[in-house]
């Protein structure tokens, strides 16, 4: 099949320590049953407020998090979450196996200034994962290796002895994203890879990924808060409230036929270019806060803060499965799922 990730019902859920004995009094359930496909050379957006879960999800991806344990009923256990690449379920290896499939999947992170080490030249940083990964590229190799990185990217490839500083915020991004091409990935995750840039130069680095995306046939996990950036670039997007999967589907299915109350919300507060435009619509404003990860509402977590909630959503978690969107059908985890055309 052209699936390359699976994600099935992760979890990542940390503990909460309190007294001298730091005894564990509870679990942020930062990640909380979350399944979805990414296919090759596709570009899956997750969306969603800060606190959503969206960070953890991109560190339980790439292998930065110890992920799988759940914590129902507060005993921790393992979680029955599977994650597949190429069909292989990475949480059951570990050592050499588990490095060499963690070796397709990289990471870029979302702050060009802090995730770089700025006493370490450029060439350095780039042939960073060649330390953990030393066969992909011999030793002798990895100089012309990294300045062939840095062209790729659209840097200098003479600037390989320069330092962070010397470089401009969307130059230190491609330099991340140089860095996490090194190993040759089949998937990046890009997390809130251009939210720290000045938006001139957003476009910049989103051009970037898509044409690396053509070139080298890469998929993506872009995660973002910023809506119009993540329509931009997405085939399909996820909207994730509280540690979970609220709404799946294609891009024009997301955001123009959402059937789930949150993405309505969210959609609605995209500010519209025209004013003029702006009476048309009927804005939906979110009250109440997002509740805390530690103790979400029971049944559908959205039902604290949505207007269309009833008895049912208060008992009843909602899956997320296919429901009709008045043009077809998508994944929505609401009860009362109900297309809202959104201009
Ligand atoms: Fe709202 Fe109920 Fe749907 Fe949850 S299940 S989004 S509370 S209507
Ligand atoms: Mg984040």
């Amino acid at each position: 099949s052209d699936v390359i990730l699976r994600a099935e019902e992760l979890y990542k859920h940390y503990p909460i320590k309190a007294g001298v004995l730091r005894r564990t009094v509870g679990y942020v359930k930062a990640v909380d049953g979350v399944s979805f496909e990414l296919h090759k050379g596709e570009t899956l957006g997750i969306v969603g407020e800060s606190g959503c879960g969206k960070s953890t999800l991109a560190r339980l991806l790439v292998g930065l998090e110890e992920p799988y344990r759940s914590h129902v009923g507060g005993t921790s256990r393992p979680s029955p979450g599977r994650l597949l690449y190429d069909d292989v379920d990475v949480t059951k290896l570990s050592g050499a196996a588990w490095r060499r499939a963690r070796r397709d999947i990289q990471m870029i992170f979302q702050d060009p200034y802090t995730s770089l080490n700025p006493r370490k030249t450029v060439g350095d940083i780039v042939a960073e994962p060649f330390h953990i990964h030393p066969d992909v590229v011999p030793a002798a190799q990895r100089r012309a290796k990294v300045q062939e990185l840095l062209d790729l990217v659209g840097l200098n490839p003479e600037h390989i002895n320069r330092y962070p500083h010397q470089f401009s915020g969307g130059q230190r991004q491609r330099i991340g994203i140089a860095r996490g091409l090194a190993l040759n990935p089949k998937i990046l995750v890009c997390d809130e890879p251009v939210s720290a840039l000045d938006v001139s130069v957003q476009a910049q680095v989103v051009n970037l990924l898509e044409r690396l995306q053509a070139e080298l046939g890469l998929a993506y996990i872009f995660i973002a808060h910023d809506l119009s950036v993540v329509r931009h670039i997405s085939d399909r997007v996820g909207v994730m409230y509280l540690g979970t999967m609220a709404e799946l589907g294609d891009e024009d299915q997301i955001y123009s036929r959402p059937t789930h109350p949150y993405t309505q919300a969210l959609l609605s507060a995209v500010p519209v270019p025209d004013p003029t435009l702006r009476n048309s619509r009927d804005q939906i404003v979110l009250t109440g806060d997002v509740p805390s990860p530690a103790n979400p509402p029971s049944g559908c977590r959205f039902h604290t803060r949505c207007w269309r909630a009833q008895d049912r959503c208060v008992v009843e978690q909602p899956q997320l499965v296919l429901r009709p969107d008045g043009a077809g059908e998508h994944a929505s985890a609401c009860h009362f799922a109900e297309v809202r055309e959104v201009v």
